[in-house]
């Protein structure tokens, strides 16, 4: 790590920004309210920055946001996702700019271009993070994630290397309600370096929509060990179609091959906010508390009435998931 640089060198809270089908990302929304209020600690200036093919494809969306500065990385091979590139690209911004901090959600995208970032900038980079703020005696950036499997929080600061970069998944923070629009500084600088020279792409699929319905449901049915196999996951389905849902599930299901990862919910899967959250079959360890406690309301289904989520639960029904899914799905269906 690069140490000690002239910290009075480096200004303001940036952001990397991300789109999806030509909207600005939700995550990317969530960062910019988080970087409002540490630019805002920091009296400081806030910037989003993309790796765009063309300019015009900023979203329209940023117009309305906080953010004071928009920055383009501009480069006609960047519609094609080059990480390699792209965080060069973002590297020299970094060296002209010298921003003193520097979000990116944890994202595929995100992962891939943030720890690239950090090599370029010979400086740190704390992933996932769950809570940020601003020491106000040392000015620096406190990184708050857990550590230890979850068994520890840690703080963490970035002392002498700058900037002080950090990534957070999605849902960790909300969108903010109020936004402060801000007049906008447009910055644009172009790239003609060639993209994925030596790669050749030998095939394309298109990753789960669970990410998505997980995110944005309002009542989310999770699944657990408890379930006991691949088949029972079709209960848990019928009941999120029965209330419009998305399927959840914890690391063991995952692991035990029964659901794929994408839909996994906690420290190390999605952090989601529903409404209601159903855990069928789930303990309640920390790294799977870790992803709900946005949620609402928590109703947990479970043989053992001393497992943790029940104790946490809003609603704890002591049973067999397979007595109790069956009479609920059924009763719901009777009450429209
Ligand atoms: C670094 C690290 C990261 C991790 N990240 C995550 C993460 O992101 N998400 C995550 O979920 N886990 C994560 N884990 C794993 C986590 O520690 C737990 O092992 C996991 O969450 C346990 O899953 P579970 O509740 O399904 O299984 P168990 O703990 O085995 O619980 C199964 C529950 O089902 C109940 N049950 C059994 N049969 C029935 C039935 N018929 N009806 C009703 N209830 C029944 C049991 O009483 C029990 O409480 C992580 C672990 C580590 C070390």
């Amino acid at each position: 790590m690069k140490t000690n640089p002239d910290h009075s060198l480096y200004n303001n809270v940036w952001v990397l920004g991300e789109t999806t089908d030509g909207h600005i990302a939700d995550v990317t929304l969530e960062l910019i309210g988080i970087g409002r209020a540490l630019a805002d600690k920091k009296k400081s200036r806030l910037a989003c920055v993309f790796c765009l093919e063309n300019r015009n494809l900023v979203p329209a969306e940023l117009s309305g946001s906080s953010a004071d500065i928009i920055i383009v990385a501009e480069n006609d091979d960047f519609k094609n996702f080059c990480e390699e590139e792209m965080s060069q690209a973002v590297h020299c911004l970094i060296r002209e700019f010298r921003p003193e901090i520097f979000l990116s959600g944890a994202t595929s995208r995100g992962r891939a271009l943030a720890p690239r970032i950090a090599v370029l900038a010979e400086t740190g980079l704390t992933a996932d993070c769950t809570g940020l703020d601003i020491d106000l005696n040392s000015g620096l950036l406190f990184q708050t994630r857990p550590a230890f499997g979850g068994n520890l929080i840690a703080t963490i600061k970035t002392e002498n290397a700058r900037p002080q970069m950090a990534t957070v998944r999605p849902g960790v923070f909300i969108k903010p309600a109020d936004v402060k629009k801000t007049e906008k500084e447009i910055i644009i600088r172009q790239f003609r370096s060639a993209c994925g020279q030596g790669k050749i792409i030998i095939s394309r699929s298109e990753i789960s929509a669970a990410d998505n319905r997980l995110k944005d449901a309002h009542f989310i049915i999770a699944g657990g060990r408890g379930v006991k196999n691949k088949e029972g996951f079709d209960l848990l389905k019928k009941l999120a179609d029965t209330v419009g849902g998305a399927v959840g599930a914890t690391r063991a299901a995952v692991d035990l091959g029964w659901i794929p990862c994408s839909h996994q919910i906690g420290q190390t899967g999605h952090t989601v906010r529903p409404r209601v959250y159903i855990a069928c079959g789930i303990s309640g360890q920390v790294q799977h508390i870790a992803g709900i406690q946005g949620a609402s309301l928590i109703i947990a289904i479970n043989k053992d009435p001393e497992a943790p989520l029940m104790k946490m639960a809003d609603l704890a029904c002591t049973g067999d998931l397979y007595d109790i899914l069956p009479e609920l799905i059924e009763k719901i269906k009777n009450c429209r």
